[in-house]
Parts: C-alpha cells; sequence; structure tokens
C-alpha cells in the first residue's frame, strides 16, 4: 500500500468506505426476500442510505436498492451490497482521508 495524500504527500491515509458500508446495510436489509413489492422497498430504502451522500447517493441508492432487493436473499444481498459499495468507493466516492490535513481523495482517477 502506497496512498499518498495528494495534498501534503503524507502517507498517513485513511480508507472510509462509505460506498460500502452504505451499499452492504442497503444490500442486507434490502434483501431477505425478492419481489417487485421488496423491490421497491428497497429502492426506497436505498434511497434514504443514499440521500446521506447527496444526489448523486439517493440515486444509485435507490437503484441499487431496488437491484439487490429483487436479486438477492438478504446474505447475498449484503455480500453483493458489499462489493457494489466497494466499487463505488473505488470509483464515485472520496473513499481517502488523509491523516494529516483531513483532504479527501479517490485513488481512481477519472
Ligand atoms: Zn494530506
Amino acid at each position: 500500500m502506497s496512498i499518498q495524500c495528494p495534498n501534503c504527500k503524507s502517507k498517513h491515509i485513511q480508507s472510509r468506505d462509505f460506498g460500502r458500508k452504505g451499499a452492504g446495510m442497503m444490500g442486507a436489509a434490502a434483501g431477505g426476500a425478492c419481489g417487485i413489492s421488496h423491490a421497491l422497498r428497497g429502492a426506497r430504502f436505498g434511497f434514504m442510505v443514499g440521500s446521506h451522500f447527496g444526489p448523486i447517493g439517493s440515486s444509485i441508492g435507490t437503484i441499487g436498492g431496488a437491484i439487490f432487493a429483487g436479486l438477492s436473499g438478504a446474505a447475498a444481498g449484503g455480500v453483493a451490497g458489499s462489493k457494489l459499495g466497494e466499487k463505488l468507493d473505488k470509483r464515485l466516492f472520496n473513499n481517502y482521508q488523509c491523516q494529516q490535513c483531513s483532504h479527501t481523495f479517490s485513488k481512481h482517477k477519472g
């Protein structure tokens, strides 16, 4: 691991895992049953969870909640949610925070 702060070049970097935690929770809560009604409920829950992360988060939460509630059981939902969240962390969120200057950044560029 050689993640470095782009701001102050410190190597004291903490991973925040917002997406993984949020999506994992969403997946676990949304799973447990299948069917359209559950997918709708998952979408609503996903929106609730996602809205903590702003407008982008609520869209992702809604879509992700619906998909994972529709397709997955509780355990599978949690695992799949975590995996989705991991991808979101890498691509969308500023998943790393510098312990030195509190700068947040994402490893994935573009
Ligand atoms: Zn820094």
